[in-house]
């Protein structure tokens, strides 16, 4: 037994137990019929039976039909027998998870003096010189202000361009896939009139600096209807950045009069260069001034125009920010790899900051929960409420409580403590964790939450070794692990039975156009044998869990698939507006009992509505009946909805289309985001009672109001697809690929989560896919291994650089077999008195995936400009405060990152111009809905990809190589004409073809002899046997895998209408719909700062 208090580095006890697809374990508690006391966790080592054959001794669990169905809990207090799990003695947590934007600009005024901190130059990477990545000192020297620079004009002017400028935008693209349609690649009208003087190019001013440029030689001209708004800085609109250099031969078009537009900027540095050090201004004859536009501010933020005049005489004439000299996120992710890519991350170092989310690694747990499962904003917390102020540094956890792991790692041991369930401290109810501190010999903890001193009982009483630590330590996961499962008792159930296995209903909207559009008969299909696959618990030889089917249009059908039945047998229920379940016995059946009955059922549901005429749908009945079979049947569920249209029969929850793009860009923004009625909320508090989760498939030919519609799922902490004017010729296999992946993913039911935290810092808000009841309970319906729950900490008292900060979050849930459980996370963070150790050790992606959706929830409530403003103000009081604190003395024409938030700007322009916050012309109502609901419940591997998207070419790396090729940023001016490139963002997937690809290339890709041969659009690729087409195919099937949802390909050509659409995910670039490019954000962000510090 190793003693030392060092960690061992492998774990004593048990072997590596069996990994299962998902979190579930196959074993538990120990071996049937053993309860002894002294072996509390038997099982621990070597092969186990499986949960079924041994049910914890002493418990028995209710069949499924007997007793009262379970009363609601949604309204249970905590303490009560419902969820024994959050006892008494819970501390009231603060104020409700409702948050006000306005909490962050203007709370902490950054002229009040800030505490000065020991500065920390190593650490620093100052963007000036010396020659690192990050040279934009001296082109920012441009933007010196002096001394005595007026008040900071309020942030609220700070606002993007109105995206109502675009309008003349029309037309539409061709289904892609995540958004029903698109404009036509009309330009928006070119706003030179709206450019402003900007922040550091006093020179000139946009329009005649627009068209004053001839298009020099090398530059190609480009497809007119594809000029952005000509602002100075700007690198001339998306398509007129064209890369000088790679265009061999102008294309055909011509430019319209009167926008003749080139690159202004020269050659640009050649493709695939992420790694070069940037070309050099002096090579670069057109960096000059007259021709090198200082990155400025046009219309987007017209409420700076005063800045020029701020800084009285410029003082050194423009320079062009050079792109290849800010910081870059293929820089960071790549060098964030090859540091930290080839070691395990062991997590048995308190406040550790984890490797990158694009890093592949290993996870070692040595008694904090491994990254997969918590990711921090920081992991060393300021000391003080006020330095948490001054810093404005979010303090957050995303936490993925079930989340899957990759094979090489072991699914969390699951911990029987008997009877007497498990170990917790009496007064906070924390669980027994590698933290707890024992004391006089071993029979007493000291709670390291809450400092309580607990009796240890008898049967786990253990001695300690002379450094205190309990000698049986490394042998029990409670004491050495950061992760682990507790076996719940029967007090950790509702109504104190232990619950049936779970029910899947499955509800096909048959109404005409799901008919029509062959639908109905694909999914029918596809059920037979999904039906095969529904999770299983570990061992176990087929899943526990029951189904049932009901079908829809203003009616609802059920179906008894009795397995006695030759045939099924179809019951209509009219009275939609007080739903009700016509049978019990024979809807829920296990999948293999009721197979022939089932298979006969699903091939007659496409025959029997084939001739369908009616078109309207009802929605909240649907719902209703599901929750009520579940009710009925006493377990918890999942209803998989199939919806194609907006609910317009006369039902409950009947909707009208409310779509107006007229909001847009009003104080009545928000409500295009709210739901249309209260009916949707309070069906959701009732699932969320029952345990019932939804996931919504939608197929919605036009506006179906996503943002009603997914009320339900977002609250039951399901998930909602979209499939925009599905047809099964372009769409199956994403919409089946999806379902495939949806119905076998391993859920936990019936979930309540609580996150308790040592004295000092408290949870005080939550982000996600969830009801709360109450301040502190985050119920889930259901969980699955996707989803996360961002969790946002505040002091409410001084904290300990010594003993640190502790987080444990707790989940108790229901498998997919019907066990109950509870999974426990442990973090440890530690606590800093210096600003710097704060900066030192944050984590820019998990920062992100916060204020993101920080962002995305403040939508409903806030006008978006506000939403972004607050975003840019938090951003730059960040940033400032860093400069003011942490940083070297140095010029205030310098900016000056730190250097784990140097990509905070690029990121958090790249959230201000999302669809949701800054909508194009082309992105519907219902996508922007729909986005927003997304990425509440996106983990930070999801949000990173999601927002700065990956730009992967295609022809550079060796044909032979089977590792995916070096990514490259963002930007058009990263596109070479002679290369192909692979772009996702986890929902999106284009391959966009230059328009000089070889003709062998194009040969072995698309089996097609030159450029104009390929079809503009092609979502699936030939299937060729040569090496390239495979490699391409190949790369294109492992990004698939790497994401949670199926992303479609579509075929970009370059110069092609469908372009626009792929250049809206070039993110570094200006965007169409007003977004500033990231050379210009930089700017403005540098501005923000200098003002702040002022
Ligand atoms: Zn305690």
């Amino acid at each position: 037994m190793n003693v030392n208090q060092s960690v061992p580095p492998v774990p004593s006890f048990g072997q590596p137990q069996p990994v299962y697809p998902g979190y579930h374990q196959s074993s538990y508690g120990g071996q049937s019929g053993s309860t002894a006391p002294t072996i509390p966790y038997g099982a621990y080592n070597g092969p186990v039976p499986g949960y079924q054959q041994t049910p914890p001794q002493g418990m028995s669990r209710a069949p499924p039909s007997s007793g009262a169905p379970p009363a609601s809990t949604a309204q249970a207090p905590c303490g009560q027998a419902a969820y024994g799990q959050f006892g008494q003695g819970d501390v009231q947590n603060g104020p409700s998870s409702t948050v006000q934007m306005q909490r962050l600009p203007g709370s902490q005024p950054f002229g009040s003096p800030l505490a000065p901190v020991g500065n920390q130059p190593a650490v620093l990477q100052p963007y000036g010189p010396p020659p690192t990545s990050a040279q934009v000192t001296a082109q920012l020297s441009g933007m010196q202000i002096s001394g005595a620079v007026a008040p900071a004009p309020p942030s609220s002017g700070l606002g993007y361009g109105p995206p109502t400028s675009l309008a003349s935008a029309s037309g539409s693209f061709p289904n892609s896939g995540l958004y029903g349609s698109y404009p036509q690649g009309q330009a928006p009208p070119l706003s030179q009139a709206q450019g402003h003087p900007g922040i550091q190019t006093p020179q000139r001013s946009a329009p005649s600096q627009a068209s004053g440029f001839t298009p020099p030689a090398s530059g190609g001209p480009r497809l007119p209807s594809m000029t952005g708004p000509l602002l100075p800085g700007q690198s001339f609109g998306g398509p007129s950045v064209s890369q000088p250099n790679h265009v061999s031969s102008p294309p055909p078009q011509a430019l319209p009069p009167g926008t003749q537009m080139t690159g202004p900027l020269g050659p640009l540095p050649p493709m695939h260069s992420p790694q070069q050090p940037g070309y050099q201004p002096q090579q670069n004859g057109s960096f000059g001034p007259a021709r090198g536009p200082q990155p400025n501010y046009g219309s987007p933020y017209p409420a700076a125009p005063t800045f020029g005049s701020q800084s009285g005489p410029q003082p050194l004439p423009p320079k062009r920010l050079d792109p290849d000299a800010i910081p870059s996120p293929i820089q960071v992710i790549e060098d964030d790899r090859n540091n930290r890519g080839t070691e395990p991350f062991v997590t048995g170092v308190r406040g550790q900051v984890p490797p990158l989310v694009t890093t592949n690694f290993l996870v070692k747990d040595q008694g904090n929960a491994s990254p997969r499962y918590i990711r921090c904003t920081s992991y060393n917390i300021p000391c003080t409420s006020d330095m948490a102020k001054q810093a404005q540094v979010p303090l957050a956890a995303v936490i993925k409580p079930l989340a899957r792991l990759p094979p090489e790692e072991a699914s969390p041991y699951v911990v029987d403590h008997g009877e007497s369930g498990p170990l917790r401290c009496n007064r906070c109810k924390a669980y027994m964790c590698p933290f707890m501190q024992f004391i006089e010999g071993g029979r007493r903890f000291q709670c390291c939450f809450c400092s309580c001193i607990n009796d240890v009982p008898p049967q786990y009483f253990q001695h300690l070794d002379h450094t205190g630590k309990r000698v049986d330590a490394y042998d029990r996961p409670e004491l050495s692990l950061g992760s682990y499962e507790f076996l719940a008792t029967v007090d950790y159930c509702k109504n104190s039975k232990f619950p049936s296995p779970p029910a899947f209903i499955f509800m096909i909207d048959v109404s005409y156009n799901a008919i029509r559009t062959g639908l109905v008969r694909l999914l029918c299909e596809e059920l037979k044998s999904l039906l095969d696959f529904l999770p299983r618990e570990g061992g176990a030889e087929e899943s526990a869990i029951r189904v049932g089917f009901v079908t829809y249009n203003k009616v609802l059908h059920f179906y008894n698939v009795k397995s006695s039945l030759a045939q099924p047998q179809m019951m209509v229920v009219s009275d939609v507006a007080d739903m009700f379940v016509p049978l019990l016995d024979g809807f829920l059946v296990n999948v293999n009992e009721s197979r022939a009955v089932i298979t006969s059922l699903l091939d007659q549901i496409p025959e029997m509505f084939a001739d369908t005429r009616e078109t309207e749908t009802v929605f909240v009945p649907v719902i209703q009946a599901g929750m009520e079979a579940l009710k009925a049947a006493e377990c918890a569920g999942k209803l998989f909805l199939f919806h194609t249209s907006l609910p317009i029969a006369e039902a409950p929850g009947k909707l009208k289309n409310r779509d107006d793009r007229k909001l847009i860009n009003t104080d009545k923004e928000k409500t295009l985001f709210q739901p249309q009625t209260g009916a949707y909320q309070t069906l959701a508090k009732e699932c969320v009672a029952q345990g019932c989760c939804v996931d919504l498939f939608l197929f919605p030919n036009q506006y179906v109001d996503v943002a009603t519609l997914s009320v339900v799922p977002q609250l039951t902490g399901g998930s909602v697809y979209k499939y925009a004017c599905f047809q099964v010729e372009n769409d199956q296999e994403r919409f089946l690929s999806d379902l495939r992946r949806d119905v076998q993913k391993v859920v936990g039911f019936d979930a309540v989560m609580r996150v308790r935290t040592s004295t000092g810092i408290r949870a005080v808000d939550f982000f996600g896919a969830f009801y709360m009841s109450n301040t502190t309970d985050v119920e889930l319906a259901g969980l699955d291994g996707d989803k996360t729950v961002t969790v946002e900490f505040k002091h409410d008292d001084r904290l300990n650089e010594e003993s640190g900060a502790l987080l444990q979050c707790a989940l108790l849930y229901t498998s997919c077999a019907g066990q109950r459980r509870l999974r426990i996370h442990n973090l440890a963070l530690n606590c800093c008195t210096q600003l710097a150790d704060l900066y030192r050790n944050c984590e820019t992606d998990t920062l992100i995936n916060y204020m993101a959706k920080f962002a995305y929830r403040g939508v409903l409530n806030s006008p978006v400009k506000a939403v972004r403003d607050t975003l840019i103000t938090q951003c730059a009081q960040i940033l400032a405060c860093y400069r003011k604190n942490c940083a070297s003395p140095s010029s205030a024409g310098q900016l000056i990152l730190p250097e784990c938030m140097k990509l905070l700007p690029v990121y958090l322009n790249c959230v201000l111009k999302s669809d949701v916050l800054q909508p194009g012309a082309e992105i519907t109502t219902d996508d922007r809905a729909y986005v927003r609901q997304l990425v509440t419940s996106m983990d930070v591997a999801e949000t990173n990809v999601f927002f700065y998207p990956r730009l992967l070419p295609l022809t550079k790396s060796p044909i032979e190589s089977t590792t995916e090729p070096p990514a490259v940023r963002a930007s058009e001016e990263r596109l070479s004409n002679g290369d192909m490139y692979l772009l996702e963002n986890g929902l999106n997937l284009f391959l966009w073809v230059g328009a000089s690809v070889q003709q062998g290339v194009v040969q072995s890709l698309f089996s097609v002899s030159s450029f104009s041969q390929i079809t503009s659009g092609l979502s699936v690729l030939p299937v060729l046997d040569n090496p390239l087409s495979k490699k391409v195919r190949g790369l294109i099937d492992s990004l698939r895998a790497q994401r949670s949802r199926y992303m479609k390909l579509i075929v970009v050509k370059q110069e092609d209408k469908l372009e626009m659409l792929f250049k809206h995910f070039l993110v570094e670039d200006k965007s169409l719909s007003g977004g500033a490019s990231y050379v210009d954000f930089l700017c403005h962000m540098h501005k923000e700062i200098r003002q702040l510090l002022s």
